[in-house]
């Protein structure tokens, strides 16, 4: 068998006002991830762990934040856009591993609506998705609550 592993990492600020998606499942939170697109850490991390692992360069490469055309793209397009390049190039998505790391909110009430949200984008079953979730125990701007982080893993292996 022909495997290959991606690997993504991305982290937003967060803001007053902005809505919180993540995983491209809305949080209700009174503040949420600034970004040019709607901010989804998951979900970027989630592309390019698919790009990268696909041997196709990188998110901002793909969906540049210099381009008008992706101010405010959802991250579930963003994703279903990666998903779509990786499978051209040949790859088809095994299993994705997620570590979301924030101090608040509490993410258990969300975790199996992005589960099933990110499978569903990928094409593959829930039980091949894993989100995890974990605090920065106080630590630095994630501890403080000023942003999140996302690192997420992708196995790919050749189609067909
Ligand atoms: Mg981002």
């Amino acid at each position: 068998m022909d495997y290959r592993v991606g690997s993504g990492f991305d982290l937003h600020r967060l803001k007053a006002g902005r809505p919180f998606v993540l995983g491209c499942v809305r949080i209700d939170w009174p503040e949420g991830p600034y970004g040019h697109s709607d901010g989804d850490p998951l979900a970027h991390a989630l592309a390019d762990a698919l790009l990268g692992g696909a041997g196709l360069g990188d998110i901002g490469e793909h969906f540049p934040d210099s381009d008008p055309a992706w101010k405010d793209c959802p991250g579930d397009r963003i994703v279903s856009l990666a998903a779509e390049k990786t499978r051209n190039a040949g790859w088809e998505p095994v299993n994705v591993d997620a570590t979301v790391v924030l101090e608040r909110p509490k993410l258990k009430p969300y975790k199996e609506a992005v589960r099933g949200r990110v499978a569903e984008l990928l094409g593959v079953p829930p039980d091949r998705v894993a989100i995890k979730a974990k605090t920065n125990e106080g630590f630095d701007g994630v501890g403080r609550g000023e942003c999140v982080a996302v690192w997420v893993t992708v196995l790919l292996a050749r189609a067909g």
